[in-house]
């Protein structure tokens, strides 16, 4: 049996449509050409190749926004997205994350709460892939807690000043709209930003040992003057971000099982073709542990995918079950990475393999989108109605 064939023991294969493996499989064949065999250097360089030219692939492809509807969006099912960001993830984190914060985070937000003219003058741009978005809402000093933010935005006449930095913005130096969460006197809003406007910058953020094929910046908004519509209509409160972000972390729940594939992948062929003590390592009873155990916990990972993937096309997905994905799925996959690279003893720890790369990207994957230690209290809220937070 073929690894894929083995892959799929459970079964699972047979629970996706024709249409939804046609998806995935377009989106693996474009991640094999154009990611597969440049990404090891792309993360031991921290830059990724043409970036510009590879998000315009990725618009080709369809999946920029593709779960949105109109305006050059492909329309497509949470599913279907949600096996797109599992085959980018297996290729990289910070790949998916390129597309993630592109699609989820500033088309989303555009697309949901933007007026008619924000969308129409960013949305076809974005999903084509010939436009960046960023999404500004964590700062240097307020993470976890974004209700705290201290950048602002002020009336001067018609127009608004937007003073204030954010911190950890994926694709913010790429960019040419930023989607800035500002507090305002009527709560916080959201702001569509050309990152051309005079006082805007975003400095690369350098010395980063985890998701290295994805640009991380600081954004610097030193009086930023825009006009009085660049502001999202209706939308006020913390309402605004946590929609967009409850959409990609949907979408991290699929893709964290994508780097726990491409481990479990590099696991059997290695221990496959590892022979020590005159036997291959698959043959003895500790790594077989290691390999059925990584099996169940990728299982239940995409089955628990799955499962909300299903609820997001029936409209019945809520915010906590969104947790209980990210929270499970990217420990899982996390924990899946590490057991790998034991297997693979030195071997695991080049970049030759896949493993040592998925396991730093995914520490970020931990930690952004909700903190692991934010979603336990997330779901530890739903079960006793005690909010722990503060
Ligand atoms: P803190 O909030 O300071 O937390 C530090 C630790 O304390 C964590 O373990 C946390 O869980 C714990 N903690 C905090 N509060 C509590 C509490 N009440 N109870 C228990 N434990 C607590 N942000 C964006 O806005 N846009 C982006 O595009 C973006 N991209 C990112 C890309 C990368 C590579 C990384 C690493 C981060 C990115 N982020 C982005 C930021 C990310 O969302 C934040 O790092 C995350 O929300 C955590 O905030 P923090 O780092 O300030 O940690």
């Amino acid at each position: 049996l073929s690894i894929s064939d083995r892959l799929d023991l459970a079964g699972l294969e047979d629970l996706f449509s024709e249409d939804e493996r046609a998806i995935q499989q377009s989106v693996r064949a474009m991640c094999e050409r154009r990611i597969d065999p440049y990404v090891a250097d792309w993360f031991e360089r921290g830059e990724i190749d043409d970036i510009r030219g590879l998000t315009k692939e990725l618009g080709q492809l369809g999946v920029l926004g593709m779960h949105l509807t109109g305006y050059g969006c492909a329309g497509m099912s949470g599913v279907e997205y949600g096996l797109a960001c599992m085959e980018l993830e297996a290729s990289d984190s910070g790949v998916r994350s390129l597309m993630s914060v592109q699609g989820s985070l500033a088309m989303f937000a555009i697309w949901r709460w933007g007026s008619e003219e924000h969308k129409q003058g960013w949305l076809p741009d974005m999903a084509a892939g010939t436009a960046i978005g960023c999404f500004g809402l964590t700062e240097p000093d307020h993470g976890s807690d974004p209700g705290s933010m201290r950048t602002h935005a002020r009336r001067d006449g018609d127009d608004w000043i937007l003073t204030g930095s954010k911190m950890w913005i994926t694709n913010g130096s790429v960019a040419d709209v930023a989607v800035v969460w500002a507090q305002t006197d009527e709560g916080i809003r959201g702001f569509v930003v050309p990152t051309d406007a005079p006082g805007f910058s975003a400095p690369m953020i350098k010395h980063k040992m985890s998701l290295r094929a994805s640009v991380t910046s600081e954004l610097v908004l030193d009086d930023v003057r825009l006009p009085g519509d660049a502001v999202f209509p209706e939308v006020r409160g913390l309402k605004g971000p946590l929609s967009c972000l409850n959409e990609a972390r949907y979408g991290i729940t699929w893709g964290a099982m994508g780097a726990a594939r491409s481990a479990l992948e590099t696991a059997l062929t290695y221990a496959e073709q590892r022979t020590q003590f005159g036997r291959p390592l698959g043959g003895f009873q500790l790594t077989q542990q290691k390999l059925a155990e990584m099996y169940l916990a990728y299982t239940k990972g995409v089955l628990l995918a799955l499962h909300l993937g299903r609820r997001k096309d029936a409209h019945t997905l809520t915010p906590n079950q969104v947790s209980l994905g990210k929270l499970n799925n990217v420990r899982a996959a996390l924990d899946i990475c590490r057991t790998t690279r034991t297997i693979l003893g030195a071997n695991g720890i080049s970049l030759e393999f896949p493993v040592i790369r998925h396991m730093n990207n995914l520490e970020s994957v931990l930690t952004y989108e909700g903190t692991v230690e934010m979603h336990t209290l997330v779901v530890g809220q739903a079960l006793t109605g005690e909010a722990a937070f503060r």
